[in-house]
Parts: structure tokens; sequence; C-alpha cells
């Protein structure tokens, strides 16, 4: 039952494989899926100051342990999901807004710039959080201003500024989540940037196992060399752990083929790396998130 003035959806061992791509992962000890983000400020403005937090969005990048997470996980797909434009060129979007929304909802109202994010089956706030990127582009190029929430349900305002960003790679003030963050694209051909939207999806379904559980990719290109190129080459394409198994069309993705663990994904993983490093020297850094399990 929600409590007095809560108006999200609270649920009590919710099974985390039900919400991450690779459907694995065990339960949560409670996931809350806000209302909206007055009622997320009231939520953790009322929440216990040493109840473990994890925030999630589409779990398209995260390994969640076997054993699950024993606090309270946030989900914003579904939820926070608002887009607007403002100005002549800005799009705001809420976290759980999924990026293909975005790139879409950006084309369809003549702003260009966000097509690479159409195939990116996450939210903006974990696109956020990644820098998530995709054929030359790059999450953070475009934004221009985000508001964050902390576990107190505190809201600031931020520019880009505040954050160091790189490849795959985002570090911020400590304590805080994205809530929704503000684009700045260029004025342009609407039906052209859907014209490259459909390009850019027919090229990944050319080269990429979508449709089969997966987190995308693994690791992290190493400088001046690819990841998928280095495994592939130890002879790795195909090779399997339970029900965890190196894609046979694209070697940096890892897929479940039916009853994966978390524990046979993660084995998998550390196989590639200790064959890798064997063979190149060069240790694979994976670009997937770990929520528990043995780290
Ligand atoms: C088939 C497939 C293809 C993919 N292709 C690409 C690709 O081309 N490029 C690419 O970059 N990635 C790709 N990915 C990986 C993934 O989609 C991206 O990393 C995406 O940005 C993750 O978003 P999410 O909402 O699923 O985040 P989640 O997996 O739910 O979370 C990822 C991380 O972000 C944090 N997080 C989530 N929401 C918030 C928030 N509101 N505030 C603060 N932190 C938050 C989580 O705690 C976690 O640490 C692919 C994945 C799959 C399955």
């Amino acid at each position: 039952m929600n409590d007095v003035g809560q108006r999200g959806e609270m649920r009590h061992g919710e099974p985390l494989s039900r919400h991450t791509s690779w459907r694995v992962g065990g339960s949560a000890r409670r996931l809350y899926r806000p209302a909206d983000s007055a009622d997320l400020v009231h939520f953790l403005g009322g929440l216990d100051p040493d109840e473990p937090l994890l925030w999630i969005g589409l779990g398209s990048n995260l390994l969640i342990g076997d054993e699950g997470f024993s606090g309270t996980v946030i989900e914003t797909q579904g939820c926070l999901t608002g887009l607007e434009l403002f100005g002549e060129t800005g799009l705001r979007a809420e976290a759980g807004a999924s990026c293909a929304k975005v790139a879409r909802f950006a084309s369809r109202n003549g702003l260009v710039g966000a097509e690479f994010l159409a195939g990116i089956p996450g939210t903006m706030g974990g696109a956020l959080a990644m820098n998530a990127g995709a054929f030359g582009g790059e999450t953070w190029d475009w934004v221009s201003r985000i508001r964050t929430i902390d576990r107190q349900g505190r809201i600031r305002v931020r520019g880009p500024d505040a954050y160091c960003v790189g490849y795959r790679h985002v570090e911020g003030p400590a304590g805080e989540w994205f809530l929704d963050a503000e684009l700045t694209l260029s004025p342009g051909d609407g039906e052209a940037a859907m014209a490259r939207i459909r390009e850019l999806l027919a090229r990944r379904s050319r080269t990429q196992p979508i449709g089969l559980p997966s987190c995308g990719s693994v690791f992290r290109n190493p400088p001046g060399d690819h990841a998928a190129r280095l495994i592939e080459a130890v002879g790795l394409k195909g090779d399997s752990i339970g029900g965890a198994q190196v894609s046979e069309k694209h070697a940096n993705f890892i897929i479940n083929t039916g009853d994966a663990s978390a524990a046979d994904i993660a084995a998998l993983i550390e196989r590639v790396q200790t064959e890798v490093e064997r063979h190149s020297g060069i240790r694979l850094m994976p670009e997937v998130r770990r929520v528990g399990g043995e780290q």
C-alpha cells in the first residue's frame, strides 16, 4: 500500500531480471516508480538516510548480481518521460524518456543532432550517466543544462561544466542523480533526420544481435583498437559459460541464450578479460555497470 502522499508505485521483492536487458539479476527489496518529479521529491524526502539506493532506467547497461539488491531501486523508465521543446532549438527530456523517443521527437520537430540516440535502448538518464554514444555522436555533445536530484529530494540546476565527461565516462557532483536534461540541437531538415535514423537502425541490425538479451557492448574499446577485434582474435566468438555466450555476430556482445545467471555472465566477462590480456597484453575494461556479485 502507498505511504500517505506517495503517488508512485512501490513493489516489494521485485525480480530485477524483469528490469534489465540481459534478463538476469536477483530481486530488489523494494522498487519505486515515481508518479512524477514532485512525487519523487516527496518520496526521497521521506527516505531513511541509510537506505541503499540504485537508479535504473531501462537496465540496458547493468549487470545485477543473482543475490539482487538489498535497498530501494528507483526506476524512471515509463514514469519520468516528459519531452518538450523550448526556444528555437531546445529540447527538454526527463530522465525516464527513452533515447529512441528523444531522437524521433527532435527529428519530427525539425531539430537535428540527436539521431544517433535512436538505436540506444536506454533512457535519457542512463545516456547522461554513461555519455552514451554511437556512430560518432555522444550525449554530452548536446547537453546545455541539467537538473539533478539528491537523496533528500533537493533539486539543483547544473551546467555541463560541472561534469568531467569522456568516452562512456561521466563524473560529477557526488550523491546526485539526473532528473532531466536540456539539449541544444541544430535547426535542420526533419525528414532527412528521420531517414538517417532509419539508416542507423538498419546498420545496427546488420551488425549486432538485436532482439537477443544483451547489454550491448560489454567492454570499452581500448585506445586505437576495438574490443570486438581483440576478442575475435583469441577465438572466443561463440564461447559460452552456462547460458551466457559471446555473440557469433558481434564479439563484444554477450548474450543470454535463455537461462543465464548473472554469475555465468560475470564468469564469461572474466574469461574474456584473461584470454585477451594473455594474448595481447591489453586488459579490457567493462563498459557495463555491475551491481553486487563478485567484483
Ligand atoms: C542492444 C544494445 C545496444 C546498445 N548500443 C549502445 C550504443 O550504441 N551506445 C552506447 O553508448 N550504449 C549502448 N548500449 C548500452 C546502453 O543502452 C546505454 O549505456 C544506455 O545509455 C543505458 O541507459 P539505461 O537507461 O538502460 O541505463 P541503465 O542500464 O538503467 O543504467 C546505467 C547506469 O546509469 C545509471 N543511471 C540510470 N538512470 C540514471 C539517472 N537518472 N541519474 C543518474 N544515474 C542514472 C544507473 O545507476 C547505472 O549506473 C546498448 C545496449 C544494448 C542492450
